[in-house]
């Protein structure tokens, strides 16, 4: 039963955040919404102990098409990075900011880049293209992030400068747009580079939230020396270009690991 402890502690501080979301906000809606995607992530996570190869794609649709479908087009609520400067604009600490905090700024001091593997509704469909595993090797185009977080910014800035009403509704429509750019800008580049996750790699805004926060990360895979034959495997199937093998914290790509997984499942050694 031991190994099944992961699972537990997953719902447990999920319900811990659930809880006292709901009390201290006083709205039944964060207890339904953090107590689903807990259950959600420990039903991923045991059956990923259980050896199921959809484990995480499970997981996946089922939070990724949460948010994206009842969250964001249902309830209005832009969950996308200009949601999240909406709110902190308007010095309100609700539904993008509390998503935020806890799936992208401060929760990856825990989790690491676990939404970008088991959550991202951009990535959910990224990852039913052909380039699971990149074939070629990685570009530095890591710089476009900047400019796409730093638009995000200055948009929702100018929107609260330039006083433009209702701007509740303009942000529904941001995220109904920004999305179709996303999907659109990421299908274009996984066929170009061959690569599924090139959008995660060069575009996405929000690694840079992502990025320093997971490199002080507790959950990571490790390599034990003792055990690694130097086979190679585990960098030809991580579709993040990470050296896994390295076991420091400032390994090639370290701040991209997304904990998929495929290298620990495919180590013929279990050295991760
Ligand atoms: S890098 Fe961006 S698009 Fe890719 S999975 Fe993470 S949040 Fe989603
Ligand atoms: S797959 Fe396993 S044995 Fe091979 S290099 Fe990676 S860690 Fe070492
Ligand atoms: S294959 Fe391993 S190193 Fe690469 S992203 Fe997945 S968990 Fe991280």
């Amino acid at each position: 039963m031991k190994k099944y402890a992961m699972p537990f502690i997953m719902l447990s501080v999920f319900e811990a955040i659930a809880v006292t979301l709901w009390l201290t906000k006083n709205n039944l809606f964060y207890l339904f919404n953090f107590s689903y995607i807990g259950i959600s992530v420990s039903l991923g996570v045991f059956l990923f102990i259980r050896k199921y190869k959809h484990a995480r794609r499970i997981v996946q649709l089922l939070v990724g098409l949460y948010m994206l479908v009842y969250l964001g087009l249902i309830c209005n609520e832009n969950m996308q990075i200009e949601g999240f400067w909406y709110y902190l604009f308007t010095g309100v600490f609700e539904a993008a900011t509390i998503h935020y905090a806890v799936a992208k700024i401060f929760g990856p001091l825990i989790f690491g880049r676990g939404w970008c593997g088991y959550a991202c509704w951009t990535a959910m469909v990224l990852d039913f293209l052909p380039y699971k595993v990149p074939k070629h090797p990685r570009r530095k185009l890591g710089w476009i992030r900047y400019i796409t977080f730093a638009a995000s910014l200055i948009f929702v800035a100018a929107l609260f400068l330039a006083h433009v009403g209702n701007i509740e509704r303009i942000m529904f429509w941001a995220f109904v747009i920004g999305n179709i750019l996303y999907y659109f800008t990421g299908i274009i580049l996984a066929f170009v580079f061959r690569d599924n996750r090139a959008f995660c790699k060069y575009i996405c805004p929000i690694t840079v939230f992502l990025k320093p926060m997971s490199y002080f990360s507790l959950i990571r895979v490790k390599c034990d020396k003792e055990k690694c034959i130097s086979c190679g495997k585990c960098k030809r199937v991580c579709p993040m270009n990470v050296d896994v093998t390295d076991h420091s914290r400032k390994r090639e790509n370290g701040t991209e690991c997304i904990l998929c997984m495929e290298c620990v499942r495919n180590c013929p050694k279990d050295a991760l």
